[in-house]
């Protein structure tokens, strides 16, 4: 009976594999990649945030089926309103639960409660006890399971007699580190260079904890039935100095149309910019005539920290955003930001909610007991293809809300 294995390494960017491939520290990566599929040119979606890529790839759907893509600013209510954890879509162990199949989320938390609960058996949900858990721990208690050993969920100590049919992981190690956060014993890093070390470093331990926990799982028997699929979210983009979201402001302010922020507007705004990290969202809460609309297009193309400007209706037909979605949306180029305040004196910033490749390209690999060995898609990939076309290629089961035509995995 087949099984399969989803690990999520939460904000893993193809320029990091791209770093470790040229600094020779991917070996581990490459021979699992050679025992099945490596995706090269994999896409994260609009927008790249944790909670709606992690729903979006659970269902393989976006933001108008999951009703998640982070916060928006509602024009009703003119309010922000914050969609933390709402994943309105069938995720891939409802289905599997659906088909009388044993699942177990390890840390993947936007499967919580929806399905797996603390101390159920058959539908678990397993946290490490401890406070700050890294990949070490949470590899250890997969490597129990795999072992029969005894594992604690909720109050309960249980031991799985065999491997759930469906088990997620969630690490969230690199993204931490991404981030420029203080991680463990690494601080806070003044320049993305030493970062970017950090990273490459804790890749490569990672990578001889998932080879010592795939050595296990060939010594009991265990992948010979498992399919194993390794991938992300979104990828990490850096970002320096002042923000740029008081020029904004000030230039369509400039031109005639009064805008104003999120966090400070009044009766008389007509445009609403709310910010996240990188990318900034614009709300037309009075009428906004098609001419006004190009001319603000025009006005905002013409500076050189824009990279992309988003219309509504593209985002919805391209990138699946739910309806409630902003008017507009503004990716800076690389290095530039619309955070609601400046980056830290003598330090660098980073997220992903942005258009550059550095948060939209990223990591992918399928591998275990697939029908095929040494693939490798060079063709564009979205992340959410994967779970729907694994599972239909080889648990004939099918996500309900999921919108993707199955590829060859
Ligand atoms: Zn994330």
């Amino acid at each position: 009976m087949k099984k399969l294995l989803y690990i999520n390494i939460d904000g893993f960017s193809y320029s990091y594999y791209e770093r470790l491939k040229k600094e020779g520290k991917s070996q581990i990566f490459d021979k699992l990649a050679g025992d099945g599929t490596f995706f090269h040119n994999l896409s994260s979606g609009l927008v790249s945030i944790t909670n709606p890529m992690q729903s979006a790839i659970l269902c393989g759907a976006y933001s108008n089926k999951t009703h998640n893509f982070y916060q928006h600013f509602d024009k009703k209510s003119l309010q922000i309103v914050k969609h933390k954890r709402t994943f309105d879509a069938e995720n891939v162990a409802d289905v599997f639960l659906k088909s009388n199949k044993t699942v177990c989320s390890l840390h993947q938390f936007m499967l919580e409660d929806n399905p797996c609960k603390e101390g159920v058996e058959g539908n678990t949900y397993i946290k490490s006890p401890l406070a700050h858990s890294n990949f070490k721990d949470r590899f250890k208690i997969l490597k129990d399971i795999v072992q029969g050993k005894y594992v604690i969920s909720g109050e309960k100590k249980m031991s799985f007699k065999e491997f759930p049919d469906f088990m997620a992981v969630y690490f969230d190690d690199i993204d931490s580190l991404g981030h420029n956060n203080d991680y463990g014993d690494v601080p806070k890093r003044h320049n993305f260079e030493d970062r970017q070390k950090d990273i490459i470093d804790c890749l490569v331990e990672f990578q001889q904890e998932l080879d010592e926990f795939i050595n296990i799982c060939k010594s009991t028997g265990l992948y010979d039935d498992l399919i194993i699929l390794i991938t992300t979210d979104h990828g990490m983009t850096p970002f320096f100095g002042k923000s740029k979201l008081s020029d904004v402001l000030d230039l369509i302010n400039k031109s005639g149309i009064k805008a104003d922020s999120a966090f400070d507007f009044d009766d008389e705004s007509q445009i609403i910019a709310l910010p996240y990290t990188i990318e900034l969202s614009l709300y037309f809460i009075k009428p906004m005539t098609s001419s006004q609309r190009e001319r603000l297009i025009s006005l905002l193309e013409s500076k050189d920290y824009v990279d992309r400007v988003f219309v509504k209706e593209e985002m919805e037909k391209n990138y699946g955003l739910d309806e409630r979605g902003p008017d507009m949306l503004i990716s800076p180029t690389y290095g530039n930001h619309f955070y609601k305040k400046d980056c830290e004196e003598n330090y660098f910033g980073a997220s992903h909610d942005s258009f550059h490749e550095t948060s939209q390209h990223i990591f992918g690999l399928v591998f275990g007991n697939v029908n095929h060995k040494g693939q490798i898609y060079t063709d564009k990939v979205n992340v959410i293809e994967l779970l729907p076309s694994i599972l239909k290629n080889y648990f004939n089961l099918t996500l309900k809300d999921s919108i993707v035509q199955p590829i060859e995995i």
